[in-house]
């Protein structure tokens, strides 16, 4: 990777899901130096959000300077439409924000310099560069957590239509289901989502739940609710991981984010469910994320040395490119 970095230069990581934040600084070979864990405190509205990442910027700023490291950028990841180009955080309906000049923002308030990117465009490139996506050319990545969102690499190149590209959350699935955030009923991301699961669990069984992977643990005990609410969410991810096969021909989906923890507990009824649909397509494998979900923070870290680097040197050069206006 890049080599015009010494050991002693670093860059601040921050990934801002729904739920929480996950920051890091990364050296130039994209290693953690440092990590932290934070809340997203998106009940209180997106200017207590845009608080609470410039609090954890200057935090891992403030780790830096204390470990005798240089930081040259902050790259900062975030759900919804956003337009690397212009920097600004579009639309979020996890997060509430609307047309947000979000790097602006945070610039003025860490004095650091912010690159603004793709929570899951982010993942997908982490995953090309370090992760299970490894020597492939046509891939869709799928992030499952608060939302379901994806990255959609075709070709070897990085599909982001204006910001608008991967939203694979919002392909109907259940077209007399659930409303969603964005306004439309029954979206992927009101049956598959961990949200989506644990609600739709606690409605169906009158019994409270922690998170998805509570409704996991009880498919695992036998629980007939559980398994209903599972083999719903995984025909839903089938249904829309066959629309985007049909259309994209990828080689190779990566399930991510938080529901993928599970591993073949959802992989297995989703392969199942792709296969029966499939006629034709060539059949792509689904795979597990190798990078957990430390994949939107590394994916961070790239698109903060790429503005740092330039291009042409933080990656192999078949790797995908994050969108990166000029530092
Ligand atoms: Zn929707």
């Amino acid at each position: 990777m890049c080599d015009r970095h010494g050991p002693d230069e670093c860059v601040v990581a921050l990934d801002v899901g729904g739920t929480g934040m996950k920051g890091a600084l990364l050296d130039r070979d994209l290693r953690p130096m440092y990590t932290v864990r934070r809340p997203t405190p998106r009940s209180a509205g997106p200017e207590a959000v845009v608080s609470a990442i410039t609090a954890t910027l200057e935090e891992l700023s403030r780790q830096a300077r204390s470990s005798g490291l240089t930081v040259r950028r902050a790259g900062v990841v975030v759900p919804g439409i956003v337009d690397e180009r212009t920097s600004r955080a579009i639309w979020s309906g996890n997060i509430g924000w609307r047309d947000l000049p979000l790097a602006d923002l945070l610039e003025a308030r860490s004095g650091l310099p912010v690159t603004l990117g793709h929570d899951v465009r982010a993942g997908g490139i982490a995953e090309c560069a370090l992760g299970a996506a490894r020597g492939a050319r046509d891939i869709l990545f799928v992030a499952i957590g608060t939302g379901v969102s994806a990255a959609l690499i075709s070709d070897g190149h990085l599909v982001v239509g204006g910001g608008f590209a991967g939203e694979l959350g919002h392909l109907i699935v259940e077209p007399q289901g659930t409303h969603c955030v964005c306004g439309a009923r029954g979206c992927l991301e009101t049956v598959a989502s961990a949200t989506a699961i644990a609600t739709a669990y606690t409605a169906r069984s009158a019994r409270a739940v922690d998170g998805a992977s509570d409704v996991a643990a009880l498919l695992l005990d036998g629980d007939g609710d559980a398994l209903a609410i599972w083999q719903r969410a995984a025909e839903g991810l089938a249904t829309a991981l066959f629309i985007a096969t049909t259309m994209f021909g990828p080689e190779l989906i990566v399930l991510g984010g938080g529901l993928a923890e599970a591993g073949d507990l959802l992989l297995e009824p989703t392969r199942a469910h792709l296969a029966e649909r499939l006629t034709f397509q060539r059949p792509p494998r689904v795979v597990r994320a190798g990078l957990g979900d430390e994949a939107g923070c590394v994916g961070a870290g790239v698109y903060a040395w790429q503005a740092v680097c330039g291009t042409a040197s933080i990656l192999p050069p078949q790797l995908p490119r994050a969108q990166v206006p000029p530092a």
